[in-house]
């Protein structure tokens, strides 16, 4: 049994997100999804909001074979204790590449077993981001093709058509 911890801030999960989660059941056996409950970083929705929606978006689907769960602190030390294999990371544009670099070679640094494993999006994907959908929902602008409809009318309903990035 193969398992990959797919860590992010999920604020909120698009489309590229479950196109990465998809990706990555195709080569582990089991996917967790590790939502970072950052302190530094504003974000639009509580953590438990943002593991709601992921629960959400992939009930039908995948079941069985994902787990959802929020960490804090060390990913590293989240993978080592969870038994997990790999990281899974989504890499879009060239300008992923850089940060992705670091955060990999660090990570296997501070836990020499782990290995980081991209994968790239379906190109409808390619220059989607969770900030871009929240600016873009912020001024009441059409995110329908770009993240699940519920999670549109959770974003519509936060942001009140009021700026909120
Ligand atoms: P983080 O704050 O860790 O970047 P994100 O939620 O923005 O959290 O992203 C989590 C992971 O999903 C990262 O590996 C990111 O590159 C990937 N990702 C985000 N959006 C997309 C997308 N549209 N297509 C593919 N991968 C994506």
């Amino acid at each position: 049994m193969r398992t990959a911890v797919y860590p992010g801030t999920f604020d909120p999960v698009t489309n590229g997100h479950l196109d990465i989660i998809s990706r990555g059941l195709k080569l582990f056996d089991h996917v967790i999804v590790a939502v970072l409950v950052n302190r530094e970083k504003h974000t639009m929705f509580t953590v438990g909001e943002r593991m709601e929606m992921i629960s959400e978006a992939t009930r039908d689907v995948l079941t069985g074979r994902i787990k959802i769960i929020s960490f804090n602190g060390l990913l590293v030390n989240y993978v080592r204790d969870s038994g997990a294999d790999a990281i899974l990371r989504g890499l879009r544009a060239i300008s992923d590449f850089e940060y992705e670099f670091q955060m990999a070679l660090m990570n296997r640094k501070l836990l020499k077993q782990v290995d980081t494993v991209f994968m790239m999006p379906d190109e409808r994907y390619s220059y989607l981001s969770s900030k871009l959908v929240r600016e873009v929902a912020s001024f009441g602008g059409d995110v329908s093709v770009f993240v699940p409809d519920f999670v549109g009318k959770r974003l519509e309903a936060k942001c009140g058509g009021r700026p909120h990035v």
